[in-house]
């Protein structure tokens, strides 16, 4: 008897792959949707997965890895994940995702765009067949606002400051995005600090972001002075970005700032 393929699709809480789960609903019905929890996600984050598992009608597995962050750090003696080293992304989002998959033959529904250069993960498991349903189908960025503006989903709620998907403390944030951290999410943006070290003598300097740490990057006239340049990027950048969706804009003016690819399981 041949082995039945299952078609999975891996959410990030992102606007990508929420569109493709809205576009695939009817398409491919037997589809199961799976979300890699980390446990340290928004609270936007999981809002909009709720929302998102009522309009699929289908429940939507939180993966979790059997040892959390707090684990993990630990081991690596506080030495935070970074875009060089994603310890976080290999351990607690592409693991669990290949303990769910098993040794089954499966389809992996991944969200990348028609408009996009990227390569999405492609696990190393034999038995998993990535598939490219928006590539195959032309499917661009104003789709994906349009598929998920008619679904009623709209986008997630961090997108008022913040485009990626992920963790809180995540070190792909843009400085203008730790600042909206600051602003919306206090007690986390303060977790965050408390994970970073610095100890001079040791020669230990571990924080999110590259040569300034959180408690420097939380001072009043810094604060002032990465609004004001986040700011001055969305004026100039106003009359370039076709369209000129508000969130557009927002988003090209932190892609300004840093445009390191984040990891796709995680932001897509
Ligand atoms: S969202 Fe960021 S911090 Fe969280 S697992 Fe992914 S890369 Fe790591």
């Amino acid at each position: 008897m041949s082995q039945r393929t299952r078609h999975i699709l891996s959410l990030s809480g992102g606007k990508d792959s929420t569109a493709l789960a809205v576009y695939m609903r009817n398409r491919v019905p037997e589809m199961e949707y799976v979300f890699c929890d980390t446990q340290k996600e928004l609270p936007e984050t999981y809002e909009y997965l709720e929302r998102l598992q009522v309009y699929l009608g289908k429940p939507i597995h939180r993966l979790n890895a059997e040892r959390g962050f707090d684990h993990w750090i630990e081991i690596f003696g506080g030495y935070l994940p970074s875009a060089r080293m994603r310890w976080c992304t290999k351990l607690l989002k592409i693991k669990p995702f290949e303990q769910f998959v098993g040794e089954e033959p499966v389809f992996s529904y991944i969200g990348i765009r028609a408009d996009e250069e990227r390569e999405g993960y492609i696990s190393t498991k034999p038995n998993i067949t990535p598939v490219y349903p928006f590539k195959e189908d032309g499917i661009v960025e104003a789709d994906v606002y349009r598929i998920l503006e008619e679904s009623g989903l709209g986008l997630p709620k961090y997108y008022e400051w913040r485009t990626r998907s992920g963790c809180y403390f995540c070190f792909f944030q843009r400085r203008a995005e730790w600042v909206g951290l600051l602003e919306r999410h206090p007690e986390l943006f303060e977790k965050a600090k408390q994970y970073e070290k610095i100890e001079i003598d040791r020669g230990i300097r571990y924080t999110w972001t590259d040569h300034e740490s959180l408690a420097e990057l939380e001072k009043p006239e810094r604060i002032r002075e990465i609004k004001e340049k986040h700011r001055k990027q969305i004026q100039q950048l106003g009359k370039s970005v076709p369209g000129n969706k508000l969130y557009q804009i927002f988003g090209a003016a932190l892609d300004e700032e840093d445009d390191t690819e984040p990891c796709l399981i995680c932001h897509l």
